[in-house]
């Protein structure tokens, strides 16, 4: 077993004891290692050298806990946020305004309104957003950093809809468009305080390479505007996200360190110092720091096959229960007490509770066979599962605990977000009926 799972392990059978998961009480929960985080935010800060002007922005979409965001501040962090639900939780977890980048597609006026009062950074991701951040600026300065993302259109990776450098995403200018370039040139050479490029190539899926060759050509765009206006407006290069994560094993591989030498190869300029730095990566710095445990209900054989109906299902593991192929999680098998579950495996069905027949974690999975009263983990997922949950049957949202090891193996937990109750539920799910809120009228 490696470490990484015996830790897992280790957290499980205190969480059982302490009566964070409980058969009855609370049958699935999600796990945030912070200790985790702090490594993998240090081995990020340590992927680039010294004395280079980087600034490391956390995507918020990956996992927008509160407490979690607040962790990687902590950690010193910035936050990339795409919503005006995002940056409340930024704000709410205490990032400095200057520390917070806002990129989106949709920006309404409102919101550009707000980041740019802030003086959020941000990014504009089409000409006509640009045209309204135009108006915004005759009406108030600002002190944000402006940028534009473009798309390099360098081609996807091995999952379409996280590929977002593709010659028709939806996101960015697209550079190589006939005539963008010089419509750009244009927009900066007219625009004096767009002093950024940014670019976020994709997300998992995306070779290393991809993603530096997109990173690449926007850095010799940066270098083509400077030229062109004969002086170095730009100043800055947002690189984006997206290093992917390995969920077949507990190793952390491909690591910072060789997307930093990939990112070497193909944009040296970047290594120069000539340029300050923003990093956007979400789910390699969270997917591996959480995991998500819940109990076996039943269990049944179904046309010869052994099924384990849990109660994690598409609601916590939604990219895995409605694209299997590309978002194939692990799942541990455990006992009633946290202890990993060892020996002959059989090929079997790990169900979700939601009422469709897709919800299903894993199908014809070889584990040690699941009872009653077991419990199954999914590790790998402390970004995009439970803390983006889909909410399907009206399941609630799943308590959420950070956890940390002491040096003496001890366990200690924090709540990072309670379950969702039957009353949030409710309150959620719309106006009540005028028949039940009004009191009774009389009868004419
Ligand atoms: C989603 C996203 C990220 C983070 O991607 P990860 O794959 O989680 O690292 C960064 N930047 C932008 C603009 C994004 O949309």
């Amino acid at each position: 077993m490696s470490r990484t799972a015996e830790r897992r392990e280790r957290i499980l059978r205190a969480a059982v004891e302490q009566g964070l998961l409980d058969p009855d009480a609370a049958v699935l929960a999600g796990f945030v290692d912070l200790d985790g985080i702090a490594e993998s935010v240090a081995a990020l800060h340590g992927a680039f050298p010294d004395g280079l002007p980087v600034r490391h922005a956390f995507a918020a979409k990956a996992n927008c806990l509160i407490p979690v965001l607040e962790e990687l501040r902590l950690n010193g962090m910035g936050c990339e946020v795409a919503s005006a639900g995002e940056l409340a939780q930024a704000l709410a977890a205490g990032f400095d305004p200057a520390d917070i980048v806002y990129d989106a597609p949709a920006k309404t006026r409102a919101e550009l309104e707000q980041a740019l009062r802030l003086g959020v950074a941000v990014n504009a991701d089409s000409f006509q957003e640009l045209a309204r951040i135009d108006r915004l600026l005759a009406a108030r300065p600002s002190a944000s950093r402006l940028g534009i993302r473009v798309n390099p259109q360098v081609g996807g990776g091995a999952i379409a809809a996280m590929s977002t450098a593709t010659s028709t995403s939806k996101f960015g200018i697209p550079l190589e468009d006939p005539g963008n370039r010089q419509r750009l040139l244009d927009a900066y050479r007219d625009r004096p305080w767009l002093t950024w490029v940014h670019t976020h190539v994709g997300s998992q899926g995306c070779p290393l390479d991809l993603i530096a060759q997109g990173i690449a050509r926007a850095v010799e765009f940066a270098e083509e505007i400077n030229e062109t206006l004969g002086h170095r407006q730009v100043v800055g290069i947002d690189i984006g996200g997206g290093l992917p994560v390995n969920f077949r094993s507990d190793e952390v591989t491909p690591g910072f360190d060789a997307y930093a030498d990939r990112l070497r190869a193909h944009a040296p300029a970047l290594f120069t110092g000539a340029y300050e730095i923003v990093t956007e990566f979400g789910r390699s710095l969270l997917a591996e720091n959480g995991f998500t445990a819940a109990y076996v209900e039943y269990t049944k054989t179904v046309g010869g096959r052994p099924v384990a109906i849990t109660h994690a299902g598409a609601q916590v593991a939604t990219r895995t229960v409605f694209a299997p192929d590309a978002w194939p999680l692990r799942v541990d098998a455990h006992d009633a007490r946290g202890a990993a579950k060892h020996g002959r495996t059989t090929r079997q069905d790990v169900a979700g509770p939601c009422c469709f027949a897709g919800d299903l974690l894993a199908r014809n999975r070889p584990l040690p066979l699941l009872d009653v009263g077991d419990i199954v983990v999914l590790p790998d997922t402390g970004a995009y599962y439970f803390s983006t949950p889909f909410l399907y049957n009206s399941l609630p949202e799943p308590a959420v605990h950070g956890v940390r090891v002491g040096a003496d193996g001890r366990v200690t937990f924090r709540l990072i977000r309670p379950a969702q109750t039957v009353e949030q539920l409710l309150a959620a799910a719309g106006t009540r009926p005028l028949a039940a809120a009004a009191p009774a009228l009389p009868v004419p």
